[in-house]
């Protein structure tokens, strides 16, 4: 049997495996330590009663003769599809252009069918890593984009590559794109023949009226853009696991050939579509109700990141992103990321993610998630006051 040889490319760990496996030790060689997690970035707070109750219901009905159902419309419930393009997108997108997905990642991996290998594709650096890694696995060239503080975290430029993966606000800077980056961006990959992988799953958080939710605010976007959306963060679905995929029929290959057919046709082979009962909680979030109770669920875990952006500024670091996401990105001019992440798990008990996991232009950062219950967000905040007092 031969091994897919990209394979060897890739590092033995998906990046938080590696950080579990450190914290693992650390807490065997120091089980009274009471760890706070700022790390994986997983949503804490219970889901709201109309929500969970909704897919309680769901459930309890599947063992009725009446209520019971088997496989769905792989393409997903279109009641659900309906209220995302409607409440949502604002109708901007039609309904049968939304794939209803298990979750973002699985979505990005899914992509991947489309396109034959040996593609370049351009990545924001740091970025999450699904794209970099799926890339990799199917024998993309990547070009790393880099996003420092000296160019406000948007790539200066955009060299030619046929994908181009973009992040918006931004995991793990917490930045955001402006309206006028993405028209600019989404011009660009007009004149570069370019397709944009948009992935909006931390859109729900965005503050600021000059950061667009979604790519297709921009005019022009459905002829060039794919884009990911997820309800893992905006209604607190890590684990129920729900999203959407939206893909423009305008889109076509070189040749072409409509991208939307072959996405249908990929989908409808490689995927039975999401949870049922997943799908009656995601229709529960995007009723009026829904959406008012995921929006104090959004404004609570907005509360934190600015409890420790506070914090962390008052100690003198240079911290970017918390404002249209719940990511706080922050320098450590001093220190490579995995040193600076060690001594705060080894002297203060906190769980950070080193930027560096996150791509070469992260070393000397550490990424602070805000999700956790206020309480212990409060606490990390002390801790790192005491530890690197008030400047
Ligand atoms: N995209 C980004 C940028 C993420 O940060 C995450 C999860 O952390 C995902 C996608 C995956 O989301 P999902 O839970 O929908 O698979």
């Amino acid at each position: 049997m031969k091994r897919n040889p990209h394979f060897s490319q890739l590092s033995k760990n998906y990046l938080f495996q590696n950080i579990w496996e450190r914290v693992q030790d650390f807490l065997q060689k120091n089980p009274q330590a009471q760890l706070i997690n700022l790390g994986v970035g997983d949503t804490t707070e219970p889901l709201p009663e109309l929500i969970a109750g909704a897919m309680g219901r769901y459930a309890d009905a599947l063992g009725t003769p009446a209520g019971y159902r088997g496989y769905g419309e792989g393409q997903g419930r279109g009641e659900l599809r309906n209220a995302i393009a409607t409440r949502l997108y604002h109708n901007r997108i039609d309904s049968d252009e939304i794939f209803i997905s298990d979750g973002a990642k699985s979505a990005i991996g899914r992509l991947q069918v489309l396109f034959q290998p040996g593609l370049t594709v351009a990545v924001q650096d740091p970025t999450y890593p699904v794209p970099v890694e799926s890339s990799i696995m199917n024998g993309h060239r990547l070009i790393f984009l880099p996003c420092t503080p000296e160019n406000d975290f948007w790539p200066t430029e955009f060299p030619q590559a046929d994908l181009i993966y973009i992040c918006s606000p931004h995991n793990p800077t917490g930045t955001a794109a402006t309206k006028k980056q993405l028209k600019k961006l989404v011009d660009l990959a007009k004149r570069q023949k370019s397709l944009l992988i948009f992935d909006t799953a931390y859109a729900s958080y965005i503050q600021e009226s000059d950061i667009p939710r979604s790519i297709y605010e921009i005019e022009g976007a459905d002829e060039v853009a794919i884009e990911l959306g997820s309800f893992s963060k905006f209604a607190g679905f890590t684990g129920v696991r729900l999203g959407w995929t939206i893909v423009p029929k305008k889109l076509t290959f070189s040749d072409g050939a409509s991208l939307y057919d072959d996405y249908r046709r990929a989908n409808a082979t490689l995927f039975n579509g999401a949870s049922n009962i997943s799908e009656a909680g995601g229709l529960a979030c995007l009723s009026e109700e829904g959406l008012e109770a995921t929006q104090l669920l959004l404004d609570y875990y907005m509360a934190n990141t600015a409890i420790l952006f506070d914090a962390l500024t008052a100690t003198g670091h240079s911290v970017y992103g918390g404002v249209n996401a719940p990511y706080l990105w922050v320098h450590f001019p001093e220190q490579d990321s995995w040193s600076a992440f060690d001594e705060l798990l080894q002297k203060t008990h906190l769980m950070t993610t080193p930027g560096v996991g996150f791509g070469p232009a992260g070393e000397g950062f550490l990424r602070f998630s805000a999700y956790g219950h206020q309480t212990q967000i409060s606490e990390a905040a002390q801790r790192l006051t005491e530890h690197f007092g008030n400047k």
